[in-house]
């Protein structure tokens, strides 16, 4: 797989101090993604084999502290899900805590979350049209993947990330449906539009208007209470 971005992060991907992995490759095309260097594989990118990552994490061990392990991250990690699979499976025998954070489309992850011990899975929009304006890809598989998720039991942290102009306004519509199924075993996150990776994208980046306002927050949180999800607070 190839990585186009590594490095420690505290509690931010998972818990924990984590080794994050930026596996490159993606099957979405969101208009705010900070990454968008890794939207695309690419021989400027590092390849690394399972044993070259494996015993990487290995040597890192002692610095996995308060919980901490290995992420992968993207692009889409899940997008290399047998490779994926082969690596958290090394990992988990070699003792280290694994996550994976994921845009939701895999058809296969059900199959990797049996090597994965903690979930990060965007949860984007409930509205399939609006979905593919903004990411290029319909949503059917993340909805199919969040009703498996929720019906598995399985602990699972999920993100919404905020943007104006594209689902801030879709407070009621998001906790009907994510409330449509059980949801003792999930926390829902509100991630506020940022510009961090604006740059990267020069003058191709096309969101004009993205920053969301206190009320449009307390819509999503109110409607969040209501519905009975629970979230955390930011
Ligand atoms: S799913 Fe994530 S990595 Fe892929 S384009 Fe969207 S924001 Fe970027």
């Amino acid at each position: 797989m190839q990585i186009f971005q590594k490095g420690f992060n505290f509690s931010q991907d998972g818990p924990g101090n984590r080794l994050v992995y930026h596996i490159a490759g993606c099957n979405m095309r969101c208009l705010w993604c900070s990454n968008p260097e890794g939207m695309q594989e690419s021989n400027t990118h590092t390849t690394y084999s399972k044993d070259t990552l494996v015993a990487e994490a290995i040597s890192c061990k002692p610095l996995f502290f308060d919980g901490g392990g290995v992420t992968f991250t993207g692009g889409e990690a899940t997008l290399h899900a047998e490779e994926l699979m082969e690596v958290l499976q090394a990992l988990k025998e070699a003792g280290i805590h694994t996550a994976i954070e994921t845009n939701g489309t895999s058809p296969k992850l059900m199959e990797i979350l049996a090597y994965v011990d903690y979930l990060m899975m965007d949860f984007k929009h409930y509205d399939d049209a609006i979905l593919k304006k903004f990411t290029g890809l319909e949503g059917s598989i993340i909805k199919e993947n969040y009703a498996a998720i929720t019906q598995s039991g399985r602990q699972c942290h999920i993100r919404i990330p905020l943007i104006n102009g594209f689902n801030a306004d879709h407070a009621q519509g998001f906790a009907e449906f994510l409330s449509k199924f059980p949801t003792d075993n999930i926390v829902f996150e509100f991630l506020k539009y940022h510009e961090f990776g604006k740059e990267k994208w020069q003058s191709a980046y096309q969101i004009t208007d993205g920053f969301v306002n206190e009320e449009q927050l307390a819509a999503f949180q109110q409607a969040f209470d209501k519905h009975g999800l629970i979230y955390i607070e930011t």
